[in-house]
């Protein structure tokens, strides 16, 4: 991927210079310092849900906050995926599944440490449905993660991959898009995880900081950008794209 990346940037590189050289005028060739999209990008806004809202069972501090921004972000994008967490009752996440246990304690599961949460996004209640304000006509499809009731993998890819070649990985391929910019809730969980999945499967990946927030507990917030720094996901700021 790194080759690619390279590639990704050369590529970038030419088009400034492009512009640089055909006489358009300063604020022009300004704009085209911005991160040019086009169809091999896509934008994908994770789990904008009601529960994880001020006034939401997860709720992430200021969670409402990046709604109107991640609206205009997705206008500069050809495709926009928006994701949704999803979890049957009695969620081996769920606080509330393991008795004598609070939430935001951990248990070791098989698959690892988990961190377990206040019961949310259960599948068919209005804290799982996405928030009103979200308004983003041209998302193209709504994958549903955690629909497992043993795993809690927290991210799109790793659940669509298991069950379907129709999932993300497959849908965002099949399209030919490489390279996904990530936003949403919550930083350190989900938005860090698909960004992690989507560099696994071979995407250029980016998180939109200022258009994403995180819970922060037991570190995870610091713990998050730095996998993500090691696995060449890159940290920018909305401004670089609209
Ligand atoms: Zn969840």
């Amino acid at each position: 991927m790194k080759d690619g990346q390279r590639r990704e940037f050369l590529r970038r590189a030419g088009l400034v210079l492009l512009a640089a050289g055909t006489g358009t005028s300063t604020a022009r060739v300004f704009a085209q310092s911005k991160i040019k999209l086009g169809a091999k990008d896509a934008l994908i806004v994770v789990d904008v849900q009601n529960c994880f809202i001020p006034g939401g069972s997860l709720a992430v501090a200021k969670g409402d906050e990046i709604v109107p921004l991640i609206n205009t972000l997705a206008r500069n994008f050809q495709n926009v995926v928006l994701t949704q967490d999803w979890h049957t009752p009695g969620h081996v996440s769920f606080a509330s599944s393991h008795p004598g246990k609070k939430p935001f304690e951990s248990v070791k599961l098989a698959y690892g440490n988990q961190i377990l949460w206040p019961d949310h996004c259960v599948q068919g209640t209005d804290g799982a449905n996405l928030h009103k304000d979200l308004a983003i006509p041209t998302a193209q499809l709504h994958p549903l993660n955690g629909e497992h009731q043993e795993l809690d993998p927290y991210a799109v890819f790793a659940e669509a991959e298991g069950k379907t070649k129709a999932g993300l990985d497959g849908y965002l391929k099949g399209r030919g898009i490489n390279s996904v910019y990530v936003c949403g809730l919550a930083t350190d969980f989900c938005v860090a995880w698909t960004a992690l999945d989507a560099r696994k499967l071979g995407f250029a990946a980016a998180v939109i900081e200022d258009a994403s927030r995180g819970i922060d507990t037991q570190g995870s917030l610091a713990a998050a950008w730095n996998n993500m720094k090691k696995a060449g996901v890159k940290r920018i700021q909305s401004g670089a794209i609209a």
